[in-house]
């Protein structure tokens, strides 16, 4: 479970990213995330893993404080939080496959990696993710020539190949067109209710959020302002 209590962000130009955000997450929910630009959607993603410092609050997965977490906890506790950006953030120069054993945290910059040396059970692991997300045929294909919606199934390989038992998804479709979108949500969809990993997504539009998630969190100027089911979400608007 992921808590939230009182957490507020200040940015050093005295912006507030977060106001009084208390929040709390069940294993095995589809969350989405929804407001207008500058709503401080990425900012509360961003909290969760500690890619940002929060000012004041705490946040807990798992009963554990990733606030005050030493360098040491946190690099346990982010191994199981997968990350999917908007801009894919693969190496692009990098083969597929190897962009996805890149989530087998182990294997980060070490000589492993240098000498491309992964054990088969690895690479099982990550071939098995790309055949999940349909792209087992790009295995061996530079990641550059990929399309946006194929990179993008390439990082949930990623999360699959790590093992991930959260993802944060930050507006992972906006670059993508309507039927790329579709994959993309189909896929994430298809591993929170299979695998019961509990994802996080900001999204831009409500439509996406009312299809896919099972609760919607609507943020503005930092604060919650709803918190709901999309059946919710509708009688609402
Ligand atoms: P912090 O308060 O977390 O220290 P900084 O003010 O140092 O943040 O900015 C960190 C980064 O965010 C910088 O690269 C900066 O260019 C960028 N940044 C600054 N202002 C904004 C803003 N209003 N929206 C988005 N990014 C910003
Ligand atoms: P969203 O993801 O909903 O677009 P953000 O979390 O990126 O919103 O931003 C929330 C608010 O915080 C905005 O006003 C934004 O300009 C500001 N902000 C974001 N990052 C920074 C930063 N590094 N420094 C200063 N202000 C920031």
């Amino acid at each position: 479970m992921i808590e939230l209590n009182d957490v507020s962000k200040v940015y050093s130009n005295g912006v507030k990213g977060l106001e009084d955000v208390n929040l709390k997450i069940n294993k095995g929910e589809f969350v989405s995330i929804v407001g207008l630009s500058g709503a401080g959607k990425s900012t509360l993603l961003r909290s969760i893993n500690r890619l940002i410092d929060i000012s004041s609050g705490d946040i807990k997965i798992d009963e554990k404080s990733i606030t005050s977490a030493s360098e040491k906890q946190l690099r346990m506790i982010r191994r199981d939080i997968g990350m999917i950006f908007q801009s894919f953030n693969l190496v692009k120069r990098s083969s597929v496959l190897r962009n996805v054993l890149s989530g087998r945290v182990a294997y980060n910059n070490t000589l492993r990696t240098l000498l491309n040396l992964f054990p088969q059970k690895d690479v099982d692991l990550a071939l098995k993710a790309l055949e999940r997300v349909n792209i087992l045929d790009k295995a061996y294909t530079r990641s550059s020539e990929l399309s946006g919606g194929q990179q993008q199934r390439v990082s949930i390989a990623r999360t699959l190949a790590q093992e991930a038992k959260i993802i944060l998804a930050d507006e992972p479709t906006a670059s993508l067109d309507p039927v790329t979108t579709k994959q993309v949500m189909d896929d994430l969809k298809k591993i929170n209710t299979e695998d019961d990993v509990t994802v996080i997504i900001n999204l831009h539009f409500v439509d996406l959020a009312k299809e896919y998630s099972t609760r919607i969190i609507g943020l503005q100027a930092g604060k919650v302002v709803f918190d709901g089911t999309p059946e919710e979400a509708t009688s609402e608007v």
